[in-house]
């Protein structure tokens, strides 16, 4: 590797203190700042202002030039993308592309930095050399659930079950077939990556002989025909919690997509689609609501009415004089809590006025209507 490879493990923005946004003419200002306080002219003897001096040098021959700070911010995004907190790339070290498990579609190597990076997905888990790139994850899947209303109160215990990718049963995810083993790349010696020079500056990326994987499987499995995978019906467990809404996702976690390089898995996210009730409906995670119809003399004069709940009828008392659209409180007739505990039973009031009437009621009403003295119109004006 020749020397320019520190250049971009360097924090130059740092060094000049401007943000890495900073308009050129900033970076030319903060350049001139320091330049003129580290001068060798101005520190004579000091050591440490003239090592500071040589930095802010080094710093501005590459922020100050526009192409070469383009090239500095790509590498340096990408290293931030890929190697979080690590000293730049690192590969070739032991255990490169020793996951066992080829994939597709490991990057375009066309594009010099994306395929870099991307090629990386499908690296082993124990080797990055000093890169220390944590392995990338399985991709996160969502299956649907249908629950019963009353599941979905209570909280369940059931199995989804859908088709994805799992290493293969036959080859054990090595791609090769049984009995055969990957061989080292010859191209690249086993590392999976190859010098390339781009401009001044040498970068690896990967080999397109293995794609990266350091080894080539010459007898492909023929079950998976090399690809390491093999689609298969897989099902999962999953604990629902009382209270689920339609449309939420629960999420289980490490039971997604397997990773490439023996990462850990992804997540398996379970999006619940709650049938609706006959005569209930949710209000909120854990109250229930429904509708009473009452009598106009119920209405007027109170009573106690048998209402439904989830576990049978129970009482509730009208109080007299409840206008329609009244909602009464059931305590503790809801739905379950996660703790334990229930949410309320909200019994909203329904005054029926009936179409027909026996001959009898309509003298009864009659009656009533001439005795009615009070005008609900009143405030109406007129
Ligand atoms: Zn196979
Ligand atoms: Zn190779």
């Amino acid at each position: 590797m020749p020397p320019q490879r520190e250049w971009f493990e360097k924090d130059y923005y740092g060094v000049l203190g401007v943000s890495p946004d900073a308009p050129p003419k900033d970076v030319t200002k903060a350049y001139r700042r320091l330049a003129r306080q580290y001068h060798p002219d101005a520190n004579a003897g000091n050591k440490e202002a003239e090592e500071k001096f040589k930095e802010v040098s080094a710093a501005y021959d590459v922020l100050g030039d526009a192409s070469k700070r383009k090239e500095y911010d790509e590498v340096r995004r990408m290293a931030a993308s890929g190697f979080r907190g690590s000293g730049g790339p690192g590969f070739g070290g032991p255990g490169f592309g020793g996951g066992g498990v080829r994939f597709e579609n490991l990057g375009d190597f066309d594009d010099l930095l994306g395929g870099f990076f991307g090629g990386a997905g499908g690296r082993g888990a124990g080797g990055f050399g000093r890169g220390r790139a944590a392995p990338p994850r399985g991709a996160d899947f969502e299956t649907p659930l249908r629950l019963s209303f009353e599941d979905a109160l209570t909280g369940t215990t059931t199995t989804v079950a859908f088709e994805a990718d799992r290493p293969c049963s036959v080859c054990g995810g090595s791609g090769a077939e049984p009995g055969t083993v990957p061989v080292s790349c010859p191209q690249c010696g086993g590392s999976g990556m190859v010098a390339v020079d781009q401009g001044p500056f040498s970068f690896s990326q990967p080999c397109p002989n293995c794609r990266g994987a350091g080894r080539i499987v010459e007898k492909p499995c023929r079950r998976c025909r090399g690809q390491g995978m093999e689609r298969a019906r897989q099902e999962v467990k999953v604990r629902i919690p009382p209270g689920v809404v339609d449309g939420e996702r629960i999420r289980v976690r490490g039971r997604g997509g397997y990773a490439p390089g023996g990462g850990p898995r992804g997540d398996l996210w379970v999006r619940v689609q709650v049938q609706p009730h006959r005569i209930f409906e949710r209000r909120g995670r854990y109250d229930l609501g429904l509708t009473v119809p009452v009598r106009y003399t119920e209405a007027v004069l109170g009573a106690d009415v048998t209402v439904p709940t989830p576990e049978g009828p129970v009482t509730v008392r009208i109080p007299a004089g409840t206008p329609p659209g009244r909602t009464l409180r059931v305590k503790g007739k809801g739905g379950h809590t996660p703790t334990g505990g229930r949410g309320d039973l909200m019994a909203t009031i329904d005054v029926v006025v009936p179409k027909k009437v026996s001959k009898e009621e309509r003298e009864l009403l009659k009656r009533l209507g001439s005795l009615n003295g009070d005008d609900p119109r009143k405030h109406l004006g007129g």
